[in-house]
């Protein structure tokens, strides 16, 4: 293992410790807690979230942590570790979805109030955030809708122990630390369901921080189960915990250190293809299809006018049946069938939804070479990671092979993390 570079979790109670002083030297106060939200890995089932299908996901050991002290006051206040001190500062009515704050013109918007002179990034025709402090912003102003902006004032320091931009979902547990912080926080809050808390997290991401997402990242990070994964089942919103039932293996995650930068188009697009897909074949979503259907000439002559449309509808339908199948190989405890039904979601997701790329493809390759059960990328795709279904006691092996994979093609080192099953967001502290 000499030279690998692994990711281990980090203990709640040091980062509490550490942000609790960090809080009170950037805001002159304590918080009132630290909770935290994990980062995920999605075991099979793969952009099929907005497409009303299956998905498998399990909560990673790695979390975001966010230091929140409530302000009584209004003023939002918005720092990371991550991103160096203060993001963002001013009013929670100041805060715009990116629509809203796209039709303002310039000096239409007063400039933020309250601790501004801190502010950093900020849309300067709105004073709405932008960027990350829009993920935090974003929580606050959809709860919103629950209370008063006046209630929901607070100090809120980040510490993401979750790679950033690794397909890991930092996003997601950044909103959802926040967001269970404030409905422990504030009084008319605490009555909010599971569910109205992935609500405005999904809102928070789309239409304040603008980011594109199905919803599964925000619902396995709010809603997980220690030693279990989750059955998200997107179209009746079903969720169904399912036990680790392979003691002897583990997944290995491959942080491949990519971000290739057409991902989010090309994500976008796939939504686009999917959504003209399921509307040329007159059903809701493209999960209502039968997988025989696809071999009646008349749904391939309806598919072949949808650019692309045959190949993409082919993987949604076939990644479905692949949640089934690997759920009933779970059950039996069949790792090789597991391990394969994994691979072959790769192999889906490269040639027929083509989100895959070489760091991804190399890191699959290494880790089945290697001996692995099954491996294939996990996440949007277009870097990021990729996970492999491991013995316990191979673990340093497969590494060692993918990272000197990676080394033999020339690309960046890869860093490693052990995902074990861990529990959802909540309190950490205080
Ligand atoms: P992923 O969710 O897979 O990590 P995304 O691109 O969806 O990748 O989200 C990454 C973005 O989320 C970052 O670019 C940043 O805007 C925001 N983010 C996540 N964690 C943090 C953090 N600890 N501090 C500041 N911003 C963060
Ligand atoms: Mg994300």
């Amino acid at each position: 293992s000499v030279g690998l570079s692994w990711l281990a979790p980090a203990q709640d109670e040091l980062v509490v410790a550490q942000l609790g002083e960090a809080a009170q030297t950037l805001f002159g106060h304590a918080p009132d807690g630290v909770w935290m939200a994990p980062g995920r890995v999605n075991l099979i089932g793969e952009h099929t979230d907005y497409n009303s299908g299956l998905s498998l996901p399990f909560a990673l050991p790695h979390r975001t942590y966010a230091a929140v002290r409530r302000r009584r006051d209004g003023v939002l206040r918005i720092a990371s570790v991550q991103k160096g001190g203060i993001g963002w500062a001013g009013r929670v009515e100041q805060v715009r979805t990116v629509a809203e704050a796209g039709k303002l013109g310039a000096g239409e918007a007063g400039r933020p109030a309250g601790a501004e002179e801190q502010a950093g990034v900020t849309d300067s025709r709105s004073g709405s955030p932008v960027g990350w402090p829009a993920y935090v912003a974003g929580v606050f102003a959809a709860l919103t809708e629950q209370v008063g902006a006046d209630e929901l004032g607070a100090d809120v320091l980040i510490d993401g122990r979750v790679p950033l931009g690794a397909g890991l979902s930092s996003s997601a547990a950044l909103s959802c630390s926040v967001a269970v912080a404030l409905r422990d926080l504030v009084p008319g809050l605490r009555n909010l369901e599971d569910a109205d808390l992935v609500a405005a997290c999904i809102r928070a991401e789309n239409d304040y921080a603008g980011a594109a997402t199905g919803g599964m990242d925000q619902t396995i990070s709010v809603r997980a189960r220690e030693e279990h994964l989750l059955l998200i089942d997107s179209g009746d919103g079903s969720l169904t915990p399912v036990p680790w039932t392979l003691p002897d293996h583990r997944v290995l995650v491959v942080d491949t250190r990519a971000h290739h930068s057409l991902g989010d188009g090309q994500y976008a697009a796939r939504r686009h293809t999917c959504e003209a897909a399921a509307a040329a074949l007159g059903v809701g979503s493209l999960s209502e299809l039968e997988a025989a259907r696809l071999d009646e000439a008349e749904v391939i002559a309806v598919l072949g006018a949808v650019p692309d449309g045959l190949p993409r509808v082919r993987h949604v339908v076939s990644e479905n049946q692949r949640v089934i199948d690997l759920l009933a190989a779970l059950d039996a405890r069949d790792t090789a069938q597991v391990g394969a039904l994994m691979t072959a979601s790769h192999v889906s997701l490269r040639e027929d939804y083509e989100v895959s790329c070489r760091e991804l493809d190399v890191a699959v390759g290494a880790a089945l070479a290697a001996g692995a059960a099954g491996a294939r990328m996990t996440g949007g795709g277009f870097g990021g990671s990729a996970i492999a279904l491991v013995r316990g006691t191979e673990l340093n092996r497969v590494a060692g092979a993918v990272h000197a994979a990676f080394v033999a093609a020339g690309l960046e080192e890869p860093r490693f993390l052990v995902a074990e099953p861990s529990r959802p967001a909540g309190r950490v502290s205080g």
